[in-house]
């Protein structure tokens, strides 16, 4: 095909072959297609024998560029993140960047909901209703809303691996699209190919596609 060509040798970017897919009559209006329908399906179900509305079944889906795209940026990110030991960098960075707030709260539950009351000889509760003189003073993560470290450091891991990921897949746009709908006009191709097709009768066809359903 000559689009196919046009992308590979980068004459054409992905977006716009994209767009000229898109445009293209679907393959089942064609009548190339019907002819090698036509051709293909037999007098019987491959299934269960029976002659009755017989439909010529793919027994292969075609990979879309959507799901081509994702596992690429999956393993692309799975890389990056390998080569540049991520965990250890956010551990790192974490305690430089990430300055926790002071704030007081009950000695008992640790709860941040606390109450001062002036003619009390225990001036403060809390939610739970324990009552003391001195708050305790913790360290409060406001970015992810938690006293606890480790889900603070979670939080902020999260969000560091999903800047990553978009300036990776920014910066990398093209390249991904490139690869990934080639791969997929690839896989249409199979699929417009016929080979991977079986006879069935209207009930054995309803029972299969059921099951891709799940
Ligand atoms: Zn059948
Ligand atoms: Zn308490």
């Amino acid at each position: 095909m000559d689009l196919r060509q046009k992308l590979k040798t980068k004459e054409i970017c992905y977006k716009y072959a994209y767009e000229q897919i898109k445009k293209l009559p679907k393959p089942w209006s064609r009548s190339e297609w019907k002819q090698k329908r036509a051709k293909l399906i037999k007098t019987e179900c491959e299934t269960c024998g029976s002659s009755k509305k017989l439909t010529l079944q793919h027994t292969k889906q075609p990979t879309k560029f959507r799901e081509f795209r994702k596992r690429f940026i999956d393993k692309l990110l799975y890389i990056y993140f390998k080569s540049i030991d991520i965990d250890k960098l956010i551990n790192d960075s974490f305690d430089l960047e990430v300055i926790p707030e002071k704030r007081l709260c009950c000695p008992v539950c640790d709860r941040l909901t606390i109450r001062y009351r002036e003619t009390y000889e225990y001036n403060y509760i809390c939610a739970l209703g324990h009552k003391f003189k001195q708050p305790k003073i913790i360290d409060y993560y406001k970015h992810a809303r938690t006293k606890d470290k480790e889900a603070a450091k979670e939080s902020y891991a999260k969000w560091i691996k999903f800047q990553a990921k978009l300036i990776l897949t920014d910066l990398y746009d093209n390249r991904i699209g490139r690869a990934c709908l080639l791969s997929a006009m690839d896989e249409s191709e199979i699929y417009m190919s016929m080979k991977h097709t079986k006879t069935l009768c209207g009930s054995c066809a309803f029972k299969e596609d059921r099951k891709y359903i799940k």
